[in-house]
């Protein structure tokens, strides 16, 4: 959980005493065990995909974010769990050899449910002033957005938060009805009207590592442990830009300090930068475990369910695309043409169905023009 109180507080336990929870202490449990039941995790396919439905609940029309702006969080996060992320030369050498790519991928789910064509985001009007991490926004009946089985969906829901929340996530084993990420409408994305210093997407990148089991990196207990032996002991969450080496006598972290730069710290987001080798196994390790259904999943595939309209219209895939996609439904001497969102053409096919190479096309949004048909495209890296 993300939280900002004039300073940022973020903590898995319950804190009963301030009566505030923070993220599911039911969960910590599920954690370790999920950790200790993986077998194999060399035979995991190198890039995990996982199919993400995001739920915009919005009442204000600022709160209905654009196409746009979740695109770009959906690029920020990749880059972050890729290690692709520009700022990532930032982080001192000594914290870069500890780091990894997770082989983790998010894309926006092609296909629903029930087998039908989506474009991965679900949009809502609501009544609700403010929601807080109380889980009303993960059900119709309380005003919010039904979850998708979240065996095999990351559920994303993104709405007006109350002040002090940024976000907050499910750890693997909550209810299916429960499983998923809450994140507030400003601070989704890097492109948009966003909320600095939370403007980069890393609440997201935060809370998808707690919903693939991370801890903070001081567990929520003063120079506690998070059970990974590659992140050092804190005494609890940096705030703002600290600088390296930030030395925290009391619990002997010496020479090299806290790692604030990490995702799972709690500073601003153009200061976290960085998973490590551990936090990536584990995180790896839970599709083997609690979070295997996603390997199954057919959320990232083709539709199998069009009606008859559906089936008669031309149609490509994948979108989001990586590097190519495949046209069906026209004839051999249409001719395919693509623009960007501005409207600008960018170039064209005269090669009817089958497959067409997007070499070099930049990720973003597109317009696809197959005969008579526009389409739009998302291109993901
Ligand atoms: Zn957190």
């Amino acid at each position: 959980m993300r939280l900002f109180l004039g300073l940022v507080l973020c903590g898995i336990v319950w804190m009963s005493a301030s009566a505030q929870e923070r993220c599911a202490s039911a969960s910590i449990g599920a954690v370790s065990t999920s950790a200790q039941t993986a077998s194999d995790p060399s035979t995991l396919p190198p890039v995990i995909t996982i199919p993400v439905v995001v739920h915009i609940l919005w009442r204000m029309p600022e709160e209905n974010i654009s196409d746009n702006q979740i695109l770009s969080q959906l690029e920020s996060i990749n880059a972050d769990f890729d290690r692709r992320n520009a700022d990532f030369t930032q982080v001192p050498s000594v914290f870069a050899a500890r780091s990894a790519a997770t082989g983790i991928r998010f894309v926006l789910a092609t296909t629903d449910p029930e087998g039908r064509p989506t474009t991965g985001i679900l949009r809502k009007q609501t009544s609700a002033l403010l929601w807080i991490n109380d889980d009303r926004i993960k059900s119709s009946q309380t005003g919010g957005s039904d979850p998708w089985d979240p065996q095999s969906y990351l559920n994303i829901w993104v709405g007006n938060l109350s002040s002090s929340l940024l976000g907050f996530s499910s750890f693997p084993g909550a209810p299916a009805a429960k499983d998923g990420i809450v994140i507030r409408y400003n601070v989704f994305g890097s492109r948009g009207r966003l909320s600095p210093p939370w403007n980069l997407g890393r609440t997201l990148t935060h809370e998808a590592g707690h919903w693939l089991g991370l801890r903070h990196l001081w567990g929520d207990t003063p120079c506690g442990d998070d059970g990974i032996d590659d992140t050092p002991r804190q005494k609890a969450g940096n705030r703002g830009i600290p600088a390296f080496p930030l030395l925290r006598s009391e619990c002997a972290n010496g020479p090299d300090g806290d790692m604030f730069m990490n995702f799972m710290d709690l500073s601003d987001d153009a200061a976290l930068l960085m998973f490590t080798r551990g936090q990536a196994a584990l995180m790896r390790q839970q599709f083997y475990g609690l979070r295997k259904g996603i390997l199954g999943s057919k959320g990232a595939g083709e539709p199998w369910n069009l009606t008859a309209a559906q089936a008669a219209r031309p149609r490509f895939y994948p979108n989001p695309a990586c590097g190519y996609i495949q046209i069906e439904g026209i004839p051999s001497d249409t001719q395919v043409q693509i623009f960007n969102s501005e409207g600008q053409f960018i170039l064209q096919h005269k090669m009817g169905a089958g497959r067409m190479d997007l070499p070099h096309l930049p990720p973003g949004i597109y317009r696809l023009r197959l005969g008579r048909e526009e389409q739009t495209m998302i291109v993901q890296r």
